[in-house]
């Protein structure tokens, strides 16, 4: 932690420079993320980024957060770098990978059983490279960054889409792929495409059913699932200041789900209660010193709609409870009309199981405040209609409950409490179902609720409420009832009400906890195993990609001519493969499988041109790597679009795959290629695409003077002896070319550490 508290002194050190820069440069206040933006930029950037010269700019954030699916890859490929250490403070969290079963004890006995491969090389790599291992059990890596190392005015990149959440310590903290967080930890500057800015102005105050969870409910139905693409939204007004931390992280937490890069709000005092609350009053102190860099000019907020892209006022005080679903997040529903939309829509009104936590909801104020409704269930004689779980975010929070007896209180209305860990909200959740078959009804805390997120089943219509909302139902059964307006009939047939929710925003006897279940790392890692066993088939260790040979690239096969849409999931399908993703040899065998091949309309059906026969690509790729014949890949429009997964790059990279020339390409998979030390190249003609054919002998001319802005050449040798030839465009600038000689990024990374 000494550590983290050097770099943000550092970071607040650079502030007033940069912000007085921005201002004079710009002519204008600055809303809060800009001056977090201006202040990570990367030397040399600044310009070009004041001007919103250039849609690209490059930044140097502060730290980097992985959880323990995505950051396998990460860490393979850092190993590759040759650096002794991590660039930035590091922590890998391993939460995605425990099922929910029977309950916590059990089921994360099971986990580090049957992961036990993935967690001991999690552990190593993290010792041995100075990274923070967060272990099985000890929270999920957003509840365990916002208590341990989220700061205000700080940027952070995480391998998760709900990375957002540390925005409710004022950070702008984004979910990337593992190649950036690989990057960032090697040392190399990170890539953002500058956001578009939507302000969202709170008055008034909360009260009675009402949380912060609805704020973002609301502003879902608002801005629904894409109206946040590109932008970074940015809460402020006496409203924003009146919530409590955790409450500011549940809702740019949950931004995740309109698109949104990430969410933040200013520093405050909630902010420094929280700090303080969770050993940090160093930190809280410091914030502060510079606490007018933390927030936005005023010129901003009294006059928001002349610097932001967009404004949304939402008035707090008339905010009423929402219940968003079922399978999408943005169909908001006020808890007054929910009732309605259940029946007209004939949703199954019985609700089968309430489930409360995730990274989304396990503050302790939340946890407070859901154990407030169950309590009265015990105390008012009603007997809990549906199953209920409840799932902490951390061991800080699981031990604090339940010493101050919360857990104890949710165990008497029958609640399971689940391991600390994502389990249902992630799919990690053996359901208790007789029939699948049936429609069916759940509420969650958590944040998604697309079909088959958290069981798997088409037939389970998911609905997403506040932690105190959900248990009501739990306690009512029914999605018909309202606990504002309505009574349930108690044991003894009374009729009675639920009371308001009441909470706690930070325990009043602190927090404590007797493992939180960090492991630091080793002083020196020098002399630290990295345990991979050669036999294992989830991970292997990478062998660096070869360099460029030095000559133009001759007689290449087409391994496939990819018809339509091409996108990350065509060519590194998701699903049963993501247990391989730390295993780049096993994963490539799910190479371009789904992609469409243009001369048979089929997928995962290509020519062997050794054989003549047809066969699956990532096998056919195989043969021509094992007689040494390099191949080619031939795409159509936006190849590959999708998720920013590196290993889309990687394994056409593994199997030899020399380059890939398309119409155009979706920018995050070509800036991958690039990394990889691929060859990404696009039709200056779009019509030459139809000129591959599917015998073609293929050369790639022109790479011994490849310069930035300079064409390359293909040259097609057709089996009937003609030849087509045409130019073809790039966008690799000096640095990109070198990383392709090289054969990699990390490459030229290991080269300068051993120089
Ligand atoms: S609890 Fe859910 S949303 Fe949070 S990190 Fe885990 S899977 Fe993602």
């Amino acid at each position: 932690m000494a550590f983290d508290l050097d770099m943000i002194k550092k970071v607040y050190d650079r502030y007033s420079s940069r912000i007085d820069a921005a201002r004079q440069a710009t002519g204008k206040p600055l809303t809060l993320t800009e001056k977090i933006l201006y202040a990570h930029l990367t030397e040399g950037n600044a310009k070009a980024a004041y001007q919103r010269g250039v849609d690209y700019v490059d930044f140097a954030p502060d730290r980097v957060a992985m959880q323990d699916a995505t950051a396998q890859m990460a860490l393979l490929q850092f190993m590759q770098a040759g650096r002794p250490q991590v660039a930035v403070p590091s922590t890998v969290h391993c939460d995605h990978l425990i099922q929910a079963k029977i309950g916590a004890v059990e089921d994360l006995n099971t986990a580090k059983d049957i992961n036990s491969e993935v967690y001991d090389f999690l552990s190593s790599v993290s010792d041995k490279y100075g990274l923070g291992f967060w272990k099985p059990g000890a929270g999920i890596i957003h509840q365990v960054v916002l208590e341990n190392y989220a700061f205000p005015g700080g940027m952070m990149i995480g391998t998760d889409s709900h990375t957002p959440n540390a925005g409710g310590l004022g950070m702008i903290a984004i979910g990337v792929g593992g190649a950036d967080a690989c990057d960032v930890m090697a040392g190399l500057p990170w890539e953002l495409k500058f956001p578009k800015l939507i302000g969202v102005h709170l008055t008034g105050k909360l009260s009675g059913w009402a949380s912060a969870k609805d704020v973002i409910l609301k502003v879902a139905g608002i801005l629904t699932v894409k109206g946040g693409t590109g932008a970074i939204v940015e809460y402020f007004g006496e409203g924003a200041r009146s919530l409590s931390a955790t409450g500011k992280g549940t809702i740019c937490n949950m931004g995740a789900e309109i698109g949104a890069t990430t969410s933040i709000f200013g520093y405050d005092e909630k902010m420094a209660a929280y700090l303080r609350g969770t050993q940090r009053a160093d930190i809280a102190d410091l914030a502060d010193a510079v606490a007018t860099h933390l927030t936005g000019d005023d010129e901003v907020y009294s006059s928001p709609e002349q610097y932001f892209d967009q404004v949304i006022e939402i008035n707090l005080s008339e905010l009423e409870p929402h219940v968003n679903g079922p399978f999408t997040p943005d169909l908001a529903w006020p808890i007054s009309k929910f009732a309605t939309a259940v029946r007209e829509n004939g949703w199954p009104t019985a609700l089968e199981v309430g489930l409360i936590g995730s990274c989304t909801n396990s503050s302790y104020e939340d946890i407070s405040r859901a154990a407030s409704i169950a309590k009265q269930a015990t105390d008012k004689g009603l007997k809990t209609k549906a199953e209920y779980t409840v799932t902490p975010g951390s061991e800080l929070v699981r031990y604090t409950v339940e010493r101050d007896g919360y857990l104890n209180t949710f165990e008497q209305i029958g609640g399971v409490v689940l391991a600390n860990a994502c389990g249902p909200c992630i799919g990690q959740w053996s359901r208790h179902t007789d029939d699948p078959t049936r429609k069916n009804s759940i509420i969650t805390s958590f944040n998604r609720n697309f079909a088959k997120r958290q069981d798997g089943n088409p037939n389970t219509h998911a609905f997403v409420a506040s932690p105190e909302i959900v248990t009501a139902f739990a306690i009512a059964g029914d999605l018909t009832f309202n606990p504002l307006t309505d009574t349930l009939t108690n044991e003894a047939g009374e009729q009675v009400m639920l009371d308001e929710p009441l909470g706690i925003e930070l325990p009043i006897k602190g927090f404590a906890v007797e493992d939180a279940g960090y492991q630091a790392p080793a002083e020196d890692g020098s002399a630290v195993e990295v345990l991979v066993s050669p036999t294992s088939s989830r991970l292997q260790l990478l062998d660096p990609f070869a360099a460029w040979e030095g000559t133009d690239i001759k007689g290449l096969r087409l391994l496939i001519k990819a018809k339509g849409k091409c996108t990350t999931d065509h060519i590194s399908m998701a699903g049963p493969w993501l247990k391989f993703r730390g295993h780049l040899d096993n994963i490539s065998n799910n190479m371009l499988i789904g992609a469409i091949n243009y001369f048979n309309n089929t997928a995962d059906s290509v020519k062997n041109e050794l054989t003549g026969e047809y066969g699956p690509v990532p096998a056919t790729q195989r043969d021509y790597k094992a007689n040494g014949i390099g191949s080619i890949v031939v795409g159509d429009e936006n190849y590959g679009e999708g998720s920013s997964r590196e290993h889309a790059a990687m394994e056409p990279r593994h199997l030899g795959v020399r380059a890939i020339l398309v119409k155009s390409f979706a920018r995050i998979h070509e800036t991958n290629l690039k990394k990889q030390g691929m060859l990404g190249i696009t039709f200056d003609n779009v019509a030459d695409y139809d000129k591959v054919q599917e015998d073609d002998k293929i050369d790639i001319v022109g790479l011994t003077e490849f310069a930035p802005g300079k064409q390359l050449t293909v040259v097609l040798h057709h089996a009937d002896g003609t030849e087509d030839s045409f130019p073809v465009n790039h966008t690799y600038n000096a640095q990109q070319i070198e990383w392709f000689k090289a054969g990699g990024a990390l490459n030229i990374i290991r080269r300068q550490q051993h120089a």
